[in-house]
């Protein structure tokens, strides 16, 4: 089983999707697990208070290292060789291929979600975080990096997928797909199920698809 560990103070954003459709069969079978911890309850401040002024000035708040530092020690408390992660739109861009690599090596993976103007800097170092962007946009937070994650490191592990799904994800799946009605007509313009998908010859739509996903 790999466990997520997820820091965040929006657990609420993620657990929808984490509960729902093949992530949440995951979870169900046990070939996963996921656990939130928010780092207001690890805050002496009385009003559970866990963002700051940033140092040097600018706009936005940044979330204090304490907080964030003792959470992500309780999610790792007794665990050898756990990945953490912090997300940032300036990270190490997240591909199939690692998740492939992380599903292979870790058992415990933490991801620090962000928020605001970010974690502060030294977390990250103290904890040997690696940097992850899901892409070259900025997003409000980490919460849907970390769901990201969870979802496509989560399809490399074995069982996670039916025996549909993963023939569906080794073999060269087309993306572009058709299903019924063969022509489909809208505001009386028809349009048509490419004629190779109807012929039954499957090296040639084997061929074709292989031409669609490249
Ligand atoms: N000025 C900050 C910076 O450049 O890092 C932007 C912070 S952003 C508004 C808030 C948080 O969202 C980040 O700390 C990070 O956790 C997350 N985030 C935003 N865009 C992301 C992306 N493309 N990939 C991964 N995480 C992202």
């Amino acid at each position: 089983m790999t466990h997520f560990h997820i820091i965040t103070l929006f657990p609420e954003s993620i657990e929808a999707y984490i509960n729902s459709s093949i992530i949440g069969r995951a979870r169900r079978d046990k070939k996963i697990s996921v656990t939130f911890y928010n780092p207001r309850d690890f805050t002496k401040d009385k009003h559970r208070r866990v963002d700051r002024k940033p140092y040097g000035g600018g706009p936005g708040m940044v979330l204090e290292a304490e907080s964030l530092l003792k959470a992500a020690e309780n999610a790792l408390r007794g665990k050898k060789d756990a990945l953490v992660i912090f997300f940032s739109p300036g990270g190490n861009l997240f591909t199939n291929a690692r998740a492939r690599a992380y599903a292979k090596k870790y058992r415990h993976i933490v991801f620090l979600c962000g928020h605001y103007e970010g974690i502060d800097a030294r977390v990250a170092r103290i904890l040997k975080a690696k940097s992850i962007s899901i892409g070259p946009y900025v997003l409000t937070g980490g919460e849907l990096p970390a769901a990201v994650l969870i979802d496509v490191i989560s399809r490399q592990i074995p069982g996670v997928l039916g025996t549909f799904e993963s023939l569906e994800e080794e073999r060269v799946s087309g993306r572009e797909v058709y299903t019924r009605p063969e022509v489909f007509v809208h505001k009386r313009k028809k349009y048509r199920v490419p004629k190779v998908l109807l012929s039954g010859h499957h090296k040639n739509i084997e061929e074709w698809k292989k031409k669609k996903s490249s």
